[in-house]
């Protein structure tokens, strides 16, 4: 029997990281141990179809598996995820080591799937089906305390924007009930978690689906902050077309909530934004930025935006040049468009040829390295609340006590703290005192 040892191969997306955290706990208290990919017994790949060429990455994945492996029949490969609900059985063809191919609804019934497989070693299994109702799964959570933690709210998305193929392989909007999320809030709070960031594709249309109780996301948000032992809440991904009243307002209302907000932007051409069907136009960003902004004057934003997608004009890119300027974003995740098969945009006939996207991208990267270094220079000489995570990777030298906390922004910020103590979930005040290029050095009061 193969070795009840895993190694997991995460690409994509916060919520694969989270599904790939959540599956190493759950092995881990059915009794695996991690180990390297040369030697494990079990080797997961959990898949995403968002970037580019995703296929051809999960298949030469699987060629470095099983060159690595030599091959063996041994070694159990489960592939997981957004391309495995995509490309279903066929990948059992892809290679002789894949015996489990589990869909983002069946990943629930992945621990078992794996102990199972290993005692049957002629089997293969897949986990495909959709479900009507998010299926809870069991606690993941190894026994020690991290500071900072993801909660998921709900899976798939009813939106299909254009360019994008997660309503077809995470399905439909399936939200949690909301006693499942308070229940699951709890028990990391109840392990020393301090902060929460709430995890769904859309998150603001939380409870308006089929699995929903009711609850809106408003609502939700106020229930979590309210909870004993949270210092912060956060949430992604939200929608623009869908942040109401409430959501602008809970800015305002709730303290726990912090003052950044990632909110997705993608171009800022009501041409382009319309053939994207994103359901908003510059005009109504522009005016969500500006309430948000008037509901918490201190909040920083943070955007996604697509290069090239089909019949984008040099005038069109002009507009998200302008609208990133307009909205000062603190950062950005930028790329370039890329056909996802299955998806509308896709069979639009007028691309963009590679080498003016890649100009184009080139143009507003360094425009966001402009505004980011402008929005953490400005930080400097502000006051601010730590929490800390981990000592700071690049220590000064051998007796140096220098860590690394989170500010309310997300921003990581490097501090000395005092010597011999562990300093892990710590909230700490400090003054911000110089700007790197990615992060922030402070200093504590009375810490020299
Ligand atoms: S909102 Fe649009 S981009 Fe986001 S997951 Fe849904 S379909 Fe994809």
């Amino acid at each position: 029997m193969p070795k009840k040892t895993y190694h997991i191969i995460t690409f994509g997306c916060q919520m694969n990281v989270h599904d790939s955290h959540w599956l190493a706990g759950v092995l881990t208290k059915r009794g695996f141990a991690q180990a390297p990919a040369e030697s494990a017994g079990v080797i997961l790949l959990n898949t995403c179809s968002v970037r580019e060429k995703p296929e051809q990455k999960v298949l030469s994945a699987l060629g470095r598996i099983r060159q690595i492996t030599g091959g063996s029949s041994d070694v159990l490969v489960g592939v997981l995820g957004c391309v495995a609900q995509q490309l279903g059985d066929a990948l059992f063809e892809k290679s002789s080591q894949v015996r489990l191919i589990v869909g983002t609804d069946g990943l629930a019934g992945a621990p078992q799937a794996i102990e199972d497989l290993l005692l049957n070693p002629r089997q293969r299994l897949s986990l495909l089906d959709f479900t009507r109702h998010y299926v809870e799964r069991e606690d993941g959570e190894t026994s020690s305390p991290v500071p900072s933690a993801h909660v998921t709210i709900m899976q798939g998305c009813d939106n299909f924007c254009t360019y994008c193929i997660v309503p077809f392989t995470r399905g439909r909007q399936k939200s949690r009930t909301t006693e499942a999320i308070l229940g699951e809030c709890r028990t990391v709070l109840g392990r020393g978690t301090r902060e929460i960031t709430l995890l769904g594709q859309n998150v603001n249309a939380f409870g308006q689906d089929k699995s929903g109780d009711g609850t809106t996301f408003s609502q939700l948000l106020g229930r979590v902050a309210s909870l004993p032992g949270l210092a912060r809440l956060r949430y992604v991904t939200p929608h623009p077309k869908d942040m109401g009243e409430g959501d602008i307002r809970d800015f305002a209302r709730l303290p726990q909530l912090c003052p950044r907000l990632h909110l997705p932007l993608q171009s800022g051409s009501d041409q382009v934004l319309s053939r994207m069907r994103r359901g908003y136009t510059r005009s109504d960003f522009l005016t969500l930025v500006d309430r948000l902004r008037k509901a918490r004057p201190d909040l920083a934003l943070s955007t996604d935006l697509i290069v090239g997608f089909p019949g984008e004009s040099e005038e069109d890119f002009e507009d998200t040049l302008n609208t990133m300027r307009e909205c000062a974003f603190m950062s950005s995740f930028s790329f370039c468009y890329s056909d996802r098969p299955g998806a509308r945009a896709s069979l639009y006939p007028d691309k963009v040829p590679s080498p003016v996207a890649q100009e184009r991208l080139l143009r507003l990267q360094s425009l966001q390295e402009d505004l980011a270094s402008r929005w953490l220079q400005g930080r400097v000489g502000q006051e601010t609340r730590l929490l800390i995570e981990h000592p700071s990777p690049k220590q000064e030298c051998a007796s140096s006590t220098s860590w690394q906390g989170r500010d309310p922004y997300g921003t990581p910020v490097h501090v000395h703290l005092p010597p011999q103590k562990d300093h892990t979930g710590c909230m700490v005040d400090a003054t911000i005192t110089l700007a790197k290029k990615h992060s922030l050095m402070a200093v504590c009061p009375g810490t020299p």
